[in-house]
């Protein structure tokens, strides 16, 4: 059964309200994650809690419990000068940045200007609602090192590092 610290293998299906699918894996690659450390969206890891082997869930999540809502104030246009003179800028570039909170945001370069660049703090799927379809592949209790580091180390627990 899935609980908190169980290492759990699932094959899904994620699509957005339009029904565009936004990612999927299949149950010969899995995606393994230890349950209760943060690694999947919150609402996923609520709605997968006391499921078992063989298992299939439909699971709907709205931005508060998935990517979170969209904040237009992540959207930002700063100056070129704010970034390293030598570095290349183009669309599409990631870096984290604090804008005065709690965490870092990871931001995207969407456009970029003579003196100016816009970027993006809101991950891209902030405000969507999520549909998942999900099978679960196999469940294990954790090793010692995937406690420690707070992560899966894959289906049977030997990719350690
Ligand atoms: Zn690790």
């Amino acid at each position: 059964m899935i609980k908190k610290d169980a290492v759990v293998s699932m094959s899904y299906n994620l699509k957005n309200s339009d029904g565009e699918e936004l990612g999927s894996t299949d149950a010969n690659k899995p995606l393994t994650f230890l349950h209760g450390a943060g690694q999947i969206v919150p609402g996923l890891e609520k709605a997968l809690e006391g499921l078992a082997v063989g298992d299939k869930k439909d699971v709907t999540i709205g931005p508060k419990d998935g990517y979170g809502e969209f904040n237009p104030e992540l959207k930002l246009k700063v100056e070129r000068k704010q970034f390293p003179a030598d570095t290349e800028i183009k669309p599409g570039m990631q870096f984290k940045a604090n804008t005065g909170g709690e965490h870092d945001h990871t931001f995207q370069v969407m456009e970029v200007e003579d003196d100016h660049v816009k970027i993006d703090g809101n991950h891209p799927l902030a405000g969507q609602t999520l549909y998942f379809n999900v099978e679960i592949v196999s469940i294990r209790e954790a090793t010692k090192d995937e406690l420690a580091h707070g992560h899966a180390h894959g289906p049977d627990g030997s990719h350690g590092h």
